[in-house]
């Protein structure tokens, strides 16, 4: 096995990656950290959780240990997708430098210009940016990047769902021809592809396995839930998911949810307030300096559960996270690898449970196809599906009742930079639902000109009751839809 001391890392580096606690390279470092200090051109196919972003930042802290930056001019450049993932990188920066001496700054959304400015004047060694903020900056004329010799791109297929693909290029091109690239994707799509024909010169490539399977340290479970009438379904899934997280008691030290879309993350987090559990919500639309806390405090131990888009969680290394809730069943395969890859981090233990509608099935089966088993099922703790009692331990509270019936909102972009894309779709609000989700807002464009899947996906139309248009023959009079003890209730 290869040690870190046989890869030609600084001496410096060294040291703080054995005060890290690190004992060997992993794989994705063994191979992309000799071919980086070589000089040459990376590509690789590597997921987070493999030790991808120390694969960069050792090498990158190597190469730029000798030299100094000049005023506006950075020396190296690593792109992220989303402000968390850029946040995570320079916190792996400052771990892995912090006995040499070099400059860094962040360039993200949602912070204010000027911080930024300053640090870019003074000269930095490493600029660590989101696409659309480091582009806003040079738009400005703040920011010359023909002395970049290292260009770093993380996640390149997170870059590619965003529509960040069109900046990417962009930025490639306002580098000088002769930088170095280090590219990293978990997945290589077509486009991908070309974009490393293009951008990268005879790179070295090493993949790591693909994450197709959980870790068998993480115990996974699903409960298969059917509403017991459309219009509860909604609050009979929070109520499901609340008896699933009591159901753990003191096992569930702390869970990140999963919902797949950001006003369902809203209205999960505050129902689950409003039920007394100590929960926050994190996603694309909340402002920058919310997100931060929200993290650090889930990261601190004080907040128990984080409610999450997986945008906003994608990549986020907390340690040691008991549960992963999937309140929604991802729509994409592989994210349920990732989601439930929070937990059971570290050689820990860890449980992941899922609550499947009856419409995400074709994505449940998915689900199993790729990770080439049968996910145990839980019995659905509200019981089997029946004419929904009218029980007042199965009711809302009087507040979670609904207030208006309400035409579906439209969807809302992310509005607070354009560094974070909005890739989350957002669905007609549950009419019954007491909290409002975000206002509805027009979808901003940014000034430049971004590739459609920029742009939510509208879930067309709703299916609950919102602006359904009832045809002739189509209404069913309420009192025929309640149940015998509810109609004789009243
Ligand atoms: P990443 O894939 O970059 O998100 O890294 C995942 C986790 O692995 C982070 O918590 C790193 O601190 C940790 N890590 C990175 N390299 C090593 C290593 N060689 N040995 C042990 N842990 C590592």
């Amino acid at each position: 096995m290869t040690k870190f001391s046989e890869l030609n890392l600084n001496p410096k580096v060294l040291k703080a990656i054995d005060e890290a606690g690190y004992e060997s390279p992993t794989p994705i470092q063994e191979g992309a950290i000799p071919a980086a200090l070589e000089g040459r051109d990376v590509l690789g196919i590597a997921q987070t959780g493999t030790g991808k972003t120390a694969s960069f930042t050792l090498p990158l802290i190597t190469q730029l240990a000798r030299g100094r930056a000049r005023a506006r001019m950075p020396r190296s450049l690593v792109l992220c997708p989303t402000r968390e993932l850029a946040a995570q990188v320079a916190e792996n920066f400052d771990t892995y430098a912090k006995y040499v001496k070099l400059s860094k700054a962040l360039l993200i959304g949602g912070v204010s210009f000027k911080e930024q400015d300053t640090a870019i004047d003074k000269g930095v060694d490493v600029l660590i940016a989101t696409p659309g903020r480091l582009l806003d900056h040079f738009e400005r004329g703040k920011l010359i990047l023909n002395d970049v010799k290292v260009m770093v791109v993380d996640e390149a297929d997170r870059m590619l769902d965003m529509g960040f693909i069109p900046d990417i290029e962009r930025i490639f091109g306002l580098t000088p021809f002769t930088r170095q690239t280090l590219f990293f994707s978990a997945t290589m799509a077509p486009e991908i592809e070309r974009i490393t024909n293009t951008f990268l010169s005879n790179p070295a490539r090493i993949e790591v396995a693909r994450q197709a399977t959980a870790s068998e340290n993480i115990e996974q479970g699903v409960v298969m839930f059917k509403g017991s009438r459309r219009d509860r379904e909604a609050t009979e899934k929070r109520k499901v998911l609340r008896l699933l997280i009591d159901a753990e008691g003191e096992k569930c030290t702390n869970a990140i949810i999963f919902c797949n879309r950001k006003t369902d993350v809203d209205i999960v987090a505050k129902s689950l307030k409003k039920y007394g559990y100590d929960a926050a919500p994190i996603h694309g639309d909340l402002d920058q300096s919310q997100r931060t806390r929200t993290l650090e405090s889930f990261r601190g131990g004080e907040l128990r559960f984080l409610v999450a888009s997986d945008v906003a969680a994608r990549g986020l290394d907390v340690p040691s996270v008991s549960h992963v809730f999937n309140f929604d069943v991802p729509s994409h395969a592989e994210d349920y690898v990732h989601r439930i890859g929070r937990t059971g981090r570290a050689g820990r233990d860890g449980k992941a449970v899922m609550i499947s509608s009856v419409r995400d099935e074709k994505n449940f089966v998915a689900i199993e196809k790729l990770i080439q088993r049968e996910i145990p099922r839980i019995d659905n703790p509200l019981g089997t599906v029946a004419p929904a009692p009218a029980a007042p331990e199965n009711a809302e509270p009087k507040t979670d009742k609904p207030k208006r019936t309400r035409a579906p909102r439209k969807p809302k972009a992310e509005t607070a930079a354009p560094s974070v894309a909005p890739v989350e779709t957002d669905a007609p609000t549950a009419p019954n639902e007491a909290t409002p989700a975000p206002a509805p807002a027009p979808e901003k464009t940014s000034s430049r000109n971004r590739s459609s899947s920029n742009r939510g996906r509208s879930s067309g139309r709703d299916d609950r009751g919102g602006n359904k248009v009832v045809g002739l023959g189509d209404h069913t009079p309420t009192f025929i839809q309640l149940s015998f003890e509810e109609r004789r209730a009243g």
